[in-house]
């Protein structure tokens, strides 16, 4: 079609020649650089695929895109962002995009392989955490999401959905589609709705132009802190529409095993207005800079006990 013509001969998708690492120049990979084998998995716009260096023989996890879907579907921007976000970022806590290339029909991001899948399967196989593993991996989070907004990202989709886990169980957060890079105009509004109905926080429902959108990381944070310990979100409703209604008017329960500390950490984040939340208590309408304070989450009572220092070198409690 017409449209399709005009978009491919802008070619959304520029090449990056040479990747820099560590002052020296690699080698630019290509798809007979890789052998491709079983699938991990698939998304609205990718395939993802298991991929083992010919050279090195390490694996890792191929994202395939198809070129046309893409362009087809209008969404050479989130590609666009997610390319240059997980570029940008290096975490032991954050997928890590090794290569980048692309031949006629796809392009293809070699990421960190999470070889144990996302922690949300992990969730719905114990119905839920047990306190010290779903501290654990909120604390894991919470030093991962502190990286993010340092370096200007904000995730916005912090779901169980988008945390992996690798080989050696630590987390590894996937998916920076929807992300926004602050203090890059992308042409879409910072605080549209781009992310998934049950982690939504209030200040996007209620479109309020002025939302900290690191806010809303946050409030996501509490989300997920919830589902870990009781299996499911706290915001769940038949369809979105009612999900939003909960959200707005605060209404979500405890299950009767959650502790005083986890309620109470859960209860300061979900606070429907982002100046009173855990962690963004300084946040200013006027001054969209300014960082969430990581270390009033970290310093809560919910988290005694927790190294914080040394998390990506120990071992994370078993799963139960
Ligand atoms: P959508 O874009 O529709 O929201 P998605 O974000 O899940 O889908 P992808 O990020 O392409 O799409 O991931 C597709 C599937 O592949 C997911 O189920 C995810 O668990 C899996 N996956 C993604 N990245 C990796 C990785 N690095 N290692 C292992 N599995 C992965």
């Amino acid at each position: 079609s017409r449209t399709m013509n005009a978009a491919a001969e802008q070619s959304p998708f520029v090449e990056q020649v040479k990747v820099k690492e560590r002052g020296r120049e690699t080698r630019k990979r290509t798809v007979k650089d890789f052998f491709f084998g079983r699938t991990l998995g698939e998304g609205s716009y990718s395939t993802v695929v298991e991929a083992t260096e010919v050279e090195t023989e390490k694996i890792y996890a191929a994202k395939i895109l198809d070129k046309r879907h893409i362009i087809k579907e209008k969404k050479t921007k989130y590609v666009t962002i997610e390319r240059n976000v997980l570029h940008k970022l290096r975490h032991p806590f954050i997928v890590r995009l090794h290569y980048a290339f692309q031949d006629k029909q796809s392009l293809y991001f070699i990421l960190d392989l999470a070889a144990n899948g996302e922690l949300l399967s992990w969730v719905r196989k114990y119905g839920g955490l047990s306190e010290p593993v779903a501290k654990h991996y909120m604390a894991e989070l919470i030093l991962a999401v502190e990286y993010m907004h340092q370096n200007g990202v904000v995730h916005r989709d912090l779901k169980p959905e988008n945390i992996l886990l690798g080989s050696d169980m630590h987390i590894l957060i996937a998916d920076f589609g929807t992300a926004k890079l602050l203090g890059e105009n992308d042409g879409s509004r910072t605080n549209s709705f781009v992310g998934t109905a049950e982690y939504v926080s209030p200040e996007l429902l209620m479109d309020r132009q002025e939302a900290n959108i690191r806010g809303s990381d946050i409030w996501a944070l509490g989300c997920i802190a919830y589902q870990l310990l009781a299996g499911r979100p706290p915001f769940k409703a038949t369809n979105e529409y009612q999900t939003f209604q909960k959200i707005l008017k605060n209404e979500y329960e405890f299950p009767p095993h959650f502790s005083v500390h986890a309620k109470d950490f859960i209860r300061r984040i979900l606070v429907l207005d982002p100046n009173y939340r855990l962690g963004c208590c300084f946040f200013k309408d006027s001054d969209p800079d300014t960082i969430p304070n990581f270390d009033d989450l970290k310093s809560h009572p919910f988290f005694t006990g927790i190294d914080w220092s040394n998390l990506s070198n120990s071992n994370p409690p078993q799963m139960s």
